[in-house]
């Protein structure tokens, strides 16, 4: 009897908080039912291209998710759109709402885009980071992508890369002279001012240049990107970098997409962008890990350089110089170059005391 009782106590309450769901859900219906939106978005990257195209696919899928499907996120490699470097015009155009790729892709189109993605000897990935959430770069960026149409936000950095693989060791300016380099964009023209010969070869084409020396060395990201092209099976000199020491990778929305939206979903877009931004930077930073313990371990001939100083001083010349032109070409570039100094001033002498010196005094 007391069983039976039990029960009934028990159907009871299930009953009735079915009728209190149901009421629940009688309230929440026009929530419930509220207009689903789908956005399209373009990316630079090839359909397996990871980290990079994983960022994007997340955010898309985190949206959706909090957004309770509310918010979709069409993602579309660059073999659906064939228009990798085009991500800029056609978010702009309005044939995407949304894109992910890389400010210094458009230098050619809007040079004040550049330092958004990294400046060489610039700042490292938290001090970026820092800058963009913290330190005003953000808005700095809003600025310069309003005149598009567009908003933009930080979307992953790759962190440090690396210098580059060289099928000989570098050990003055003078073998620098007449070296066929593959190293695209502001990067370029700084080895070009140091006697390269700075050469454009296709990705895909990399691998088969460096082994047949048609170049004799070029520079790709780091461990997480470069294992699989497969450059450590050829060269065996792996320089440490200095040209691109956070390249941040960039969402774009179209601003009247964007505007469309309800406040809940701009929100939850904002946010997720954020999210997988970060998790590219730390699975990235994992991936460098595990790659350069496989190619070590698999290529023990290879060897880890620093160019020496009399390079180094070169290139931090060259790369003033390069910044002075173009500054005195776009006021608006410079404000942003000299926004950035600013910062790293202030930023680098707190990663000094503290990651730079705990790691140097531990070693
Ligand atoms: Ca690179």
């Amino acid at each position: 009897m007391k069983k039976l009782t039990l029960l009934f106590v028990s159907l009871a309450v299930l009953f009735t908080g079915c009728n209190d769901t149901k009421k629940q859900e009688t309230k929440q219906e026009p929530k419930a039912k509220a207009r689903t939106y789908t956005l399209t978005m373009a990316t630079t990257w090839g359909p397996t291209l990871s980290p990079l195209i994983d960022s994007a696919q997340n955010m898309a899928r985190y949206a959706e998710t909090m957004s309770n499907g509310r918010l979709k996120i069409r993602v579309d490699a660059s073999n659906k759109h064939k228009s990798p470097l085009g991500i800029l015009d056609m978010v702009k155009g309005g044939q995407y709402d949304m894109g992910h790729s890389a400010s210094y892709y458009w230098k050619g189109k809007d040079i004040a885009a550049l330092p958004f993605t990294s400046m060489p000897f610039g700042m490292t990935a938290p001090e970026q980071y820092a800058w963009f959430y913290e330190g005003g770069g953000l808005e700095l960026m809003q600025k310069v992508y309003s005149k598009h149409g567009l908003l933009s936000f930080p979307g992953g950095s790759t962190g440090v890369q690396m210098g580059g693989w060289f099928k000989e060791e570098i050990k003055s300016l003078e073998d620098l002279q007449g070296l066929k380099m593959r190293i695209p964009g502001f990067a370029g023209e700084i080895m070009a001012k140091l006697g390269v010969q700075v050469t454009n070869i296709a990705p895909g084409e990399l691998y088969t240049a460096l082994d047949r020396n048609t170049i004799d060395a070029l520079e790709w990201v780091g461990p997480s990107m470069d294992i699989g092209m497969g450059f450590h099976r050829i060269a065996s000199y792996y320089y440490t970098g200095w040209h691109e020491p956070a390249s941040e990778m960039q969402f774009l929305i179209n601003k009247k997409t964007f505007d469309k939206l309800p406040k809940d979903l701009q929100e939850i877009l904002v946010l997720t962008i954020r999210t997988a931004a970060y998790d590219m930077y730390i699975q990235n930073y994992d991936m460098n890990a595990k790659a350069w313990k496989k190619m070590k371990a698999e290529h023990p001939n290879i060897q880890v350089k620093t160019f020496p100083k009399e390079i180094m001083d070169e290139m931090k010349k060259a790369n003033a110089e390069l910044r002075a032109e173009l500054g005195a070409k776009s006021p608006e570039l410079k404000e942003i170059l000299d926004h950035q100094d600013a910062y790293m001033k202030d930023v680098r002498e707190w990663t000094e005391m503290s990651d730079y010196l705990y790691i140097k005094n531990n070693l």
